[in-house]
């Protein structure tokens, strides 16, 4: 039997440090190679193998994965959402760049799997609005939509024109205390956290009533490695799965906040990232991945909060 060897692309990015730290405890710390363009996160410092690439070098990347014999690719380098506004066209190079140069090396070297993220971004203003559906109206309006919606149908291409085993799933707003976002719209949970502990006042860039689809970080963690180890035979999306975790607003997670810390004050001063959150969906509906390879979600605000409120100061220090 072939031994799983594991390249991580965007190892030191906010999902890239939990996932490759997840994957090393299963797979061994030296089967799992961490990459990033980045100098190595301080979290995986003597984890395990760590090298630096950038993915849009196709002939280093080619060479990293013969040298390495690469077995699976978890592909995570991107431009995020409100970061993509800033610079469309960058955005777009880089997501797709990065994407069809894994898939084409994959196809040719005949990688077992490959793991790629798409976003609840793909979404735009048309699609409906609560527990949006897999298959629905997709008209995405920010340029990192776009670009994760082309990326949906490469994969789905090169599985079904070359048998490549691709998985995605259209994670939520992601919150996590380990690791700092990389500049999405919903990054608004993340910082509201930080600013609870250390100033009790938070300026929020989204309204009060501005309901999102998030996910607690070790729910995303667990959904991945979920989806890669489900038998081939239950994967019947092979575009990207919707992926649900809990939808809550910043009046309602500030409202959680206060709970814990009293004194805690927020106001509202919504910016250019309103526009991006309004045109996505507010809830989603995950039964395909519930059914396929079933998925549940096991954090909801309460419990997310409490766990984030409880972890986050030792970070902080
Ligand atoms: P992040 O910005 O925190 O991390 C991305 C990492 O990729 C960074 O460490 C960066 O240095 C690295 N990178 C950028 N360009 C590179 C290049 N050319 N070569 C190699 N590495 C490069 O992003 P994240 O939040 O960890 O997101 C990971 C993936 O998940 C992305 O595809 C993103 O679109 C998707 N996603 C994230 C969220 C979220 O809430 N965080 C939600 C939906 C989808």
């Amino acid at each position: 039997m072939k031994k799983d060897k594991i390249l991580v692309i965007g190892a030191c990015g906010q999902i890239g440090v939990e996932l490759t730290l997840a994957l090393r405890k299963i797979y061994g710390d030296a089967n799992v190679l961490a990459s990033d363009l980045r100098e190595e996160h301080d979290l995986l410092k003597g984890t395990g193998p760590y090298v630096t690439l950038d993915v849009m070098n196709k002939e280093q990347l080619h060479v990293l994965v013969i040298r390495h014999n690469i077995t699976q690719i978890y592909l995570l380098a991107a431009i995020l959402s409100a970061t993509g506004e800033k610079n469309p066209l960058l955005a777009w190079h880089i997501n797709m760049q990065s994407l069809l140069n894994v898939l084409d090396i994959a196809k040719e070297e005949s990688i077992d799997k490959i793991y790629w993220p798409s976003s609840i971004a793909v979404f735009g203003p048309n699609s409906p609005k609560e527990t949006t559906p897999q298959h629905t109206i997709i008209e995405p309006t920010t340029i990192y939509g776009i670009s994760k919606y082309a990326g949906e149908r490469w994969c789905e291409y090169y599985n079904h024109r070359y048998g490549l085993d691709v998985r995605s799933l259209r994670y939520p707003g992601l919150i996590s205390y380990k690791s700092a976002p990389g500049g999405g719209t919903t990054d608004y949970a993340i910082e509201i956290f930080h600013e609870a502990l250390e100033e009790k006042t938070y300026n929020c860039f989204l309204k009060e009533s501005t309901y999102l689809p998030m996910m607690y970080m070790p729910d995303a963690i667990r959904a991945t490695i979920e989806l890669m180890e489900a038998d081939k035979s239950r994967i019947t999306v092979r575009s990207s799965y919707n992926l649900g975790g809990m939808s809550f607003s910043p009046k309602e997670i500030a409202a959680e906040i206060k709970k814990h810390i009293p004194e805690f004050t927020i106001s509202y001063e919504p910016d250019y990232r309103q526009q991006i959150a309004d045109s996505w969906p507010q809830s989603i509906d995950d039964t395909l991945a519930r059914n396929d390879w079933g998925w549940k979600p096991e954090f909801y605000l309460e419990k997310m909060t409490a766990d984030m409120l409880k972890n986050l100061p030792a970070t902080l220090q």
